[in-house]
């Protein structure tokens, strides 16, 4: 998830990227910094066997000595091999690149969606409509108590989804409701399209990772975690939300240290439940890990 994300010409408050597990572990094999463009027409043309890169790659409709440039910054960051062979320059995958992004879901953020609001939105939706960057389309406004939620008076593109939540204290996942479903819109993409979300997806990975037991308290009595889908999400119990790490922290008015009985009471992990989080969740990131780094390995083992 990364926010304030996009192109030149569109930039959302919150982008989701849906991947693949596997091979969102077989990506790291590229290191943890973005691709961009260049990079990402190198390495996912790189051919498993020694080639001069202009055989081995597609024509590009820039000048090949761009192409030199990229292949050496290629090279630098490890994530092509290179030799020459006389003049020419050979290269070699170090891995196959993989397709890792399954769903790119756009959101905007506005709390409070009045009629100009709602105006100016407007356009920008349809841009994204228009260039179906995205899978999906989301407004996420404030909930109202009035029987008909003003955004769906509002004139918004159909295809877009309009999801309303209490903004107060962190997004309340459970009690947002959808109000209006999104069309899919990107059925049957054209590769330059392909493209252009691949390296929006490859922005929000170069954004980086934080692991959010390291920023919140798990250590606090209220701190919970509850699965949705594949992934371990915090709750915490007092605010009967997922709350955000911005609230979760040392000046959190609710938060309540583990009672010392607890550390005690013959849990099976030293240090009470809020250690037992963090251990498990450091499990699930090394796990992530090592299956990246198996992933390398039979790739080094088969060449
Ligand atoms: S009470 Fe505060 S510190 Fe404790 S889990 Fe909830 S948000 Fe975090």
């Amino acid at each position: 998830m990364a926010r304030q994300l996009g192109t030149q010409q569109r930039r959302w408050d919150t982008v989701v990227v849906e991947a693949d597990p596997e091979r969102l572990a077989a990506r790291r094999q590229f290191g943890d910094r973005e691709l961009d463009s260049d990079l990402l027409h190198i390495v996912r043309h790189a051919p498993t066997e020694w080639a001069w890169y202009r055989e081995a790659l597609p024509e590009p409709d820039y000048p090949w000595r761009y192409v030199r440039e990229s292949i050496h910054r290629a090279d630098d960051r490890g994530i092509l091999k290179t030799r020459r062979s006389g003049n020419r320059i050979e290269i070699k995958q170090i891995a196959p690149y993989p397709d890792w992004v399954d769903r790119l879901i756009a959101i905007e953020n506005k709390p409070d969606l009045d009629a100009s609001a709602a105006r100016q939105l407007a356009d920008q939706l349809q841009h994204d409509v228009d260039t179906a960057l995205a899978d999906e389309v989301w407004v996420a406004t404030a909930k109202t108590d009035r029987r008909v939620e003003p955004a769906l008076l509002e004139s918004l593109p159909v295809e877009a989804g309009i999801l309303t939540t209490d903004f107060e204290e962190g997004v309340d996942v459970d009690s947002a409701s959808v109000e209006w479903y999104p069309t899919r819109l990107t059925s049957g993409q054209e590769s330059d399209q392909h493209n252009r979300r691949l390296e929006l997806a490859e922005r929000a990975y170069g954004r980086g990772w934080r692991r959010y037991y390291k920023t919140m308290r798990p250590d606090c009595r209220q701190f919970q975690l509850r699965r949705a889908g594949r992934v371990l999400l915090p709750w915490c119990e007092a605010k009967a939300c997922h709350q955000s790490s911005t609230v979760c922290g040392s000046s959190c008015g609710d938060f309540e240290p583990e009672p010392p009985a607890w550390r005690t009471r013959g849990w099976p992990i030293e240090g009470g439940p809020g250690r037992g989080i963090k251990q498990l969740l450091d499990q699930r990131a090394k796990a992530a890990n090592r299956r990246a780094e198996t992933n390398q390995a039979e790739t080094t083992r088969s060449e």
